[in-house]
């Protein structure tokens, strides 16, 4: 018993002794099969292509990764530094601040010293005055006995 089917490889009908028949003839099932091959071939080179691209978009990814990593470096950075110049400068305000006050302190010092010896001199002053003052009274008197 023999049954009508299309072959596979080259689409023309034919005679098939047995159900699993594919092929009409010999050389249509040596082309269909190196046909296979080659499509094989083929997926498995667009395949590659795939992966290839796949990777190229995976090192692009890291690439930018580790590009926005650095940006996030470098603004971290800029930030301590940032830091680090307002604390001196607010270290650096406070040193002449309290440099002022020590200059003031000095200052305040001297004028007190300078004011507290002119005092003692006028005192010294009046006190030799009065000195003389008594000197030259006694001195009219002994001159009036
Ligand atoms: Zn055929």
């Amino acid at each position: 018993m023999s049954l009508t089917k299309y072959c596979e490889y080259c689409e023309n009908e034919f005679e098939a002794l047995r159900d699993s028949a594919k092929y009409c003839c010999d050389s249509c099932k040596t082309l269909a099969c190196r046909q296979r091959r080659v499509d094989e071939q083929e997926q498995y080179e667009q395949e590659e292509i795939r992966n290839a691209a796949l990777q190229i978009e995976r090192e692009k990814l890291e690439l930018i990764e580790a590009e926005m990593e650095r940006q996030l470096q470098l603004k971290k950075q800029a930030q301590e530094f940032q830091n680090q110049v307002l604390l001196e400068r607010q270290h650096k305000e406070e040193i002449e601040r309290f440099e002022k006050y020590e200059k003031d302190k000095v200052r305040r010092q001297i004028e007190h010293e300078k004011r507290m010896k002119k005092a003692d001199n006028s005192a010294k002053l009046t006190g030799l005055a009065a000195l003389g003052f008594i000197a030259l009274v006694s001195k009219i008197f002994e001159e009036k006995r």
